[in-house]
């Protein structure tokens, strides 16, 4: 599910009013999905920083490397964002109980931003997802299912478990407002880019909202005439070894990705063995002249590692392997020194400290 917006009457909204407004996510309200009236639930989110990360350039013979470092966000991952937006919209259609399969991240989000608009969250994860994802969705209250199995599995279990009970389902693509929310990103990297995009876009794919989003906001800033046609970046999705289906199809010339057997990863986020909208994904991957590129959890854990020690951020792992997609895409002479390259560091190492040792 796609949230569509009148375009043509939004071409009354200029870029000039958003001067003043507040450093989070919602000051770009008028493309989110909230009529009127409708209060967004709030913990923060967005507004991340876009940080010239200049030391570990100078590694990699890149002049200009940015980090947009969602780690910052509530619940300390990017999921904020989606969450955030897809709890205001359930809120304002009176959801009492909320319910979603999760890696992790997800899961954390929506318990948060259900317990700040006073709803019920159940949440159904992997048994053998990180402690720290598990604690921390009791930490805001949900009730957790533990589930044999990878996230597609939970997702099963959920949709059995909620029917006929009246939950409203905040899965990926199964509501508007997850892919909304964080589509945020790419008005962020305009602004802060002063109304220009970067050359490139490293994005570590699960289920690919981000990356959606992202590509559905360039043709919506286009179509508003906050951003001039053509200057678009390519966008690179990036999977590990052990769970690659987009990579895998990309290569393969193929519209859709089917499932990966036994996908396996240190990367909770990335350990997703099919993705609803892998045609929408390829699509853009496609059409942005991007890549897809396939990194080891060796050389992503050696990465949030690179991040840390030269930076100063602390990155998931998922972040760690956008540095090292950069790194194969410079090495095939893809990427070029002066290019400007956002990688996105999806969330924080906090939950993932394990991966260190
Ligand atoms: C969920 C998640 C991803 C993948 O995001 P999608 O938009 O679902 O592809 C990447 N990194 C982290 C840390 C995540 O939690």
């Amino acid at each position: 599910m796609l949230a569509r917006y009148d375009l043509k009457a939004a071409r009354s909204w200029k870029k000039e009013s958003l001067v003043g407004r507040p450093h989070s996510m919602w000051r770009y309200r008028e493309m989110l999905p909230l009529l009127a009236g409708d209060d967004p639930v709030t913990l923060g989110e967005g507004f991340t920083p876009l940080l010239h990360a200049k030391r570990l350039g100078l590694t990699l013979g890149l002049e200009r490397l940015l980090i947009k470092d969602e780690s910052l966000n509530p619940t300390n991952s990017f999921k904020a964002r989606g969450l955030s937006a897809a709890i205001s919209r359930a809120k304002a259609l009176h959801a009492e109980t909320v319910f979603l399969p999760t890696a992790g991240n997800a899961g954390n989000a929506a318990a948060a931003y259900a317990a700040a608009a006073g709803m019920k969250c159940e949440v159904f994860i992997p048994k053998d997802a990180k402690q720290p994802f598990i604690d921390e969705c009791r930490l805001y209250g949900a009730n957790v299912t533990l589930v044999d199995g990878l996230i597609t599995d939970a997702g099963r279990l959920a949709t059995e478990t909620a029917k006929g009970r009246g939950w409203y389902e905040l899965s990926t693509f199964r509501e508007a407002g997850r892919a909304e929310g964080k589509k945020t990103m790419a008005y962020e990297l305009a602004e802060q880019l002063n109304w220009t995009l970067p050359d490139w876009i490293i994005y570590p794919t699960g289920g690919g909202t981000g990356l959606v989003g992202m590509w559905k906001a360039f043709a919506e800033m286009e179509a508003i005439g906050w951003l001039a046609a053509g200057q678009r970046p390519k966008m690179v999705s990036v999977q590990t070894e052990g769970c690659a289906p987009i990579i895998r199809a990309f290569d393969s010339g193929a519209e859709t990705a089917g499932t990966w057997e036994g996908a396996h990863t240190v990367a909770d986020g990335l350990r997703v063995p099919r993705a609803i909208a892998d045609f929408l994904i390829l699509r853009a991957l496609r059409e942005s002249g991007g890549a897809a590129v396939a990194v080891s959890d060796e050389q992503m854990v050696l990465d949030m590692k690179a991040i840390g020690s030269l930076e100063g951020v602390s990155a998931a792992p998922e972040g760690g392997a956008a540095l090292s997609a950069v790194r194969a895409l410079v090495a095939a002479g893809r990427i070029k020194p002066h290019e400007t390259v956002v990688i996105f560091n999806t969330g924080g190492a906090l939950k993932y400290l394990d991966v260190l040792r």
